[in-house]
């Protein structure tokens, strides 16, 4: 049987970014050829594809994911989406993630105040639940595949 990796879906090709962009990297392709990958987007299936740009808000003492314009906050409906992945894959091998997403960045993803100015970088909503949720699984982003390999 083969080893399972969640990749995020925009690194594998996919038009799911929120202006209905790629960011297919073939080196994480290329990485994971022999592996069964489940395709993973916590915005698209929720948000739809183009979409409002969303961001990470240090609010309350808490991170939480607000769209640009409207100002809702998305962070529920995104976790909802970690849950789903739970479920349907417990028995993952590795996780390689989209840097500086407000979902998905691990490390990277700029955190901003209530005036969206840039606090600090950290880690995406649904990347730090990811990491609450397979707490002994590997998780990296594009740049740090190929020695996670
Ligand atoms: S970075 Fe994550 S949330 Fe954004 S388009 Fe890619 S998979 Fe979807």
């Amino acid at each position: 049987m083969k080893k399972k990796v969640l990749i995020s879906g925009c690194l594998l090709g996919e038009y799911c970014r929120y202006d209905g962009a790629t960011k297919e990297d073939k080196t994480v392709i290329e990485a994971f050829k022999d592996y069964e990958i489940i395709s993973f987007c916590p915005e698209a299936p929720v948000l739809g594809t183009p979409r409002e740009r969303i961001s990470v808000l240090f609010k309350d003492k808490e991170y939480k994911v607000v769209t640009d314009e409207t100002n809702k906050d998305v962070t529920a409906l995104i976790k909802e989406q970690v849950d789903l992945q739970v479920k349907h894959h417990p028995d993952l091998e590795m996780i390689v993630l989209k840097s500086k997403s407000p979902s998905c960045g691990l490390g990277t993803t700029p955190i901003l105040n209530e005036d969206r100015r840039v606090l600090m970088y950290d880690d995406g909503i649904a990347a730090s639940y990811l990491k609450e949720k397979y707490p002994k699984i590997n998780i990296v982003d594009e740049h740090n595949v190929n020695e996670s390999t």
